[in-house]
């Protein structure tokens, strides 16, 4: 049985094998809020320069942070595509496209259909000129969803089934075949230990330690492991390499690269239309969807032509949780009458490669509160001239940019019919100065900062100089290995949990 070590968990608990070389899982859940001493596991666990006016300022900033994001949140799934992998190392690309996305798919129990009103509206829209840039579908969701059932018909209570129920350490507990231990820690197996954070990580040739706190007394516990993989996120993993006793020893091509390139990805402002009709099928306001456009990435010459996936939802607030009663009104906050028509919108949401202006500094040894530096990603300035030629050897000033925007917005939208009316943007506002644009981007999908090997649009090889080899070793530390959003290589069009499932997969074989 192989011996594993992983620093992280969706609940809060340590787990080891009994036999003390075992596998550890920790995840301390305590808030800043919380009278007492300062707190190194709760939020604030970074400071930055940025206010909401500068370009280096996180939106959002609690979804980063320690045990404040410990499942992947509303549970869409959808699939990295093949133009998206191309940044991926060939080994690991062709592993996630042989196989291991839908593995991972069918692992979190893939569901599509969100009812009759979004199947006709994928049939129609596979029958427009969109399909030869865009495979549309249902977006896939994972089905711990409560509130809805495989078929997508509302479930009649709510929270029949647990949240929130994926983690790479759970996934890698289970793939590895490592089971409970026997009873009290005194057996060889799995054992839970809750709210145990962990500070250090120390290589002793032969063998791992880490040295745990107990989160409710402060006790520090140590854990011996054979294997470690570090599963924190992409935030506290680099934090706590760079702060752990085996930092020094770290090869030093790795050490400069740790927190480096800590990257999301842009996505724009929402346009909204209402309609009655895709054709001649109608659009009732209790019909719902949620349908998503993935690019082909086509090219144009050496561009990709459409470097980002188009997200839509049709009566949108109608499987939000804090809408779920069916009888309700479900046609979103902007189109009350429950007999006009149905609210409709899309976004774009781009890729991006990994940005190395970007970077989780290092603290002091021992201090757990870095600065991050970090671009948001609503500055057309940084996106035009930085990001969107790196992912797709775009070279546009910000008025092309929105044109193609705009151009897939009106492609869309003709597909629609609003009483007889052709489908027009709300107040007939479009992309553009003045209009809509990007938001901050999507901080809660950052990634890459202890990442594998990767490149850009421009660069035709790959740099295989990065803190995880393929398979997510990192450098030089023989049996460290790291499985969390640091890793990747690039900020995916598609939500990212699926590809880390697949990717936790993947090493689950290699450590078996
Ligand atoms: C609001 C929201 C909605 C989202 N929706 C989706 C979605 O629909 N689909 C999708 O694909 N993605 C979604 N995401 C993104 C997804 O949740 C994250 O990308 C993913 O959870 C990151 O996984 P991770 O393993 O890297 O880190 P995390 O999920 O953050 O897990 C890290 C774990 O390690 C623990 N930890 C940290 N430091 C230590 C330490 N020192 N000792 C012990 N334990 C530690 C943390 O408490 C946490 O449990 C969403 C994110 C947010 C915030």
């Amino acid at each position: 049985m192989p011996t594993a070590a992983t620093t992280t968990a969706t609940h809060s608990y340590v787990i080891e094998r009994g036999d003390g070389a075992g596998l550890h899982l920790s995840s301390p859940i305590r808030w800043s809020q919380e009278p007492g001493p300062p707190l190194h596991f709760g939020c604030d666990t970074f400071w930055q320069y940025g206010n909401p006016g500068t370009q280096h300022y996180i939106g959002e900033k609690p979804q980063l942070n320690f045990g404040g994001r410990s499942i992947f949140w509303s549970g869409l799934i959808p699939t990295i595509q093949g133009w998206e992998l191309d940044f991926f190392p060939p080994q690991v690309r062709q592993d996630l496209q042989n196989g291991l996305l839908l593995e991972a798919g069918a692992t979190m129990n893939e569901s599509r259909s969100m009812g009759t009103t979004a199947k006709a509206v994928v049939a129609k829209l596979r029958q427009s000129p969109l399909a030869a840039d865009f495979v549309i579908e249902e977006t896939p969701r994972a089905l711990h969803q409560p509130y809805l059932k495989p078929d997508g018909t509302p479930a009649s209570e709510f929270f029949t089934e647990p949240t929130g129920v994926f983690n790479t350490a759970e996934l890698l507990v289970n793939q590895v075949g490592l089971t409970p231990g026997i009873k009290h820690g005194d057996g060889p197996g799995l054992h839970l230990l809750l709210n145990h954070y962990v500070e250090d990580v120390q290589n002793h040739g032969s063998h791992f330690q880490l040295v745990t706190r107990n989160t409710l007394n402060n006790q520090i516990r140590v854990l011996s492991a054979g294997t470690v993989v570090l599963a924190a996120g992409s935030i506290e993993s680099p934090k706590l390499l760079r702060r752990s006793s085996l930092y020094p020893g770290l090869a030093d091509a790795v050490k400069p690269q740790i927190g480096r390139g800590l990257t999301d990805h842009p996505t724009s402002n929402e346009i909204n239309t209402f309609v009655t009709h895709i054709d001649t099928v109608p659009i009732p306001k209790n019909g719902h969807a949620k349908i998503i456009f993935y690019s082909r990435g086509i090219r144009n010459g050496t561009e990709i032509r459409y470097p980002f996936n188009v997200e839509m939802n049709i009566n949108h607030e109608y499987w939000h949780l804090r809408e779920n009663d069916p009888s309700a009104d479900g046609g979103g906050f902007s189109n009350n009458n429950p007999l006009g028509p149905s609210r409709l919108d899309i976004k774009f949401s781009f890729a991006n490669c990994l940005d190395d202006g970007n970077e989780i500094k290092p603290a002091p040894p021992f201090a757990y509160v870095p600065e991050i530096l970090f671009r948001n990603l609503s500055w057309m300035d940084h996106l035009a001239g930085s990001r969107f030629p790196a992912l797709a050897g775009w070279h546009k000033n910000h008025q092309e940019v929105f044109d193609v925007l705009n151009s897939v917005t009106g492609q869309i939208f003709a597909q629609f019919r609003n009483n007889g009316q052709p489908a027009q943007p709300e107040n007939n506002t479009w992309y553009g100065q003045g209009g809509k644009g990007f938001g901050w981007g999507t901080v809660h999908h950052a990634a890459g900062s202890l990442r594998m090997p990767h490149k850009t649009h421009d660069t035709a090889a790959f740099n295989f100089q990065t803190v995880v080899d393929e398979d997510l070793c990192v450098t030089g530390t023989p049996n460290l290995y790291v499985c969390d959003m640091s890793v990747m290589p690039l900020s995916s069009a598609a939500n990212p949990v699926r590809t880390l499932v697949a990717l936790a997969l993947r090493l689950s074989r290699h450590l078996g």
